[in-house]
């Protein structure tokens, strides 16, 4: 997994309708940010672009991609599978990008256990559930079905906040999208992620 020089990863996990997308499509604007973009076999709504929001794929090529082990974590969420292929995250972390990945607790968990010093894990919590519905609907795009099915199973995704190192309350998004930012540059600027740091510091005392 990825060495001293590479960018950060940074996980957001949060219940669906807490503003999660917005924030991520946000933050995909700045330069030091790429969006990890993930497979999935959910059928795409409306506004969804294929190769841009997610890679939209059937179950036998999402298997296909299992069995030949290209991802790097994948779940089933909401009766649908998801997963992150591990080259594309690679290439970019090397290059010293930040990877921004839009995935649930069980995608934080794989990516824990596969690379947990280069991970930043932020949770998204909505102020209050009754918000967290009003965002479902005016999506406007899923069933009242499903809209019902994603409500029972937000308890389920915020039982998961202990596992995070932030915790972002959603009330404000310009609020949000500063804190967001203010975790990712404290974060870059740990010790370890600054290797160059012995040299600089060796030219420093001798007065280089
Ligand atoms: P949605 O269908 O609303 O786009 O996403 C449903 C849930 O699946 C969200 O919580 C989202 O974060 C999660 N998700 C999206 N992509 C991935 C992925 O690649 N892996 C995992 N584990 N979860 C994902």
């Amino acid at each position: 997994m990825p060495s001293e020089n590479d960018g950060v990863m940074i996980v957001l996990s949060s219940p669906s309708g807490a503003g999660k997308t917005t924030l991520v499509k946000m933050l995909s604007k700045m330069d030091s940010f790429e969006v990890s973009i993930s497979h999935t076999t959910r059928q795409p709504r409306l506004n969804e672009v294929n190769d841009k929001d997610y890679y939209f794929v059937n179950e036998d090529e999402f298997k296909r991609l299992i069995n030949n082990q290209e991802f790097l974590e994948y779940a089933k969420v909401f009766s649908n599978f998801y997963g992150t292929t591990r080259t594309p995250v690679i290439d970019r972390l090397s290059k010293g990008k930040n990877v921004l990945f839009d995935i649930d607790w069980q995608g934080a968990q794989q990516l824990t256990q596969a690379a947990a010093n280069d991970l930043v894990k932020i949770f998204i919590l909505p102020p209050n559930m009754r918000e967290l519905e009003n965002r479902l609907r005016s999506r406007a795009q899923d069933s009242d079905d499903v809209i019902a099915r994603r409500m029972s199973k937000s308890e389920n995704e915020i039982s998961h906040w202990a596992e995070y190192d932030y915790i972002i309350i959603n009330e404000d998004i310009s609020e949000a999208i500063e804190e967001l930012t203010t975790i990712v540059n404290a974060e870059r600027m740990k010790r370890p992620r600054q290797p160059w740091l012995g040299s600089f510091i060796k030219k420093l005392i001798t007065g280089g």
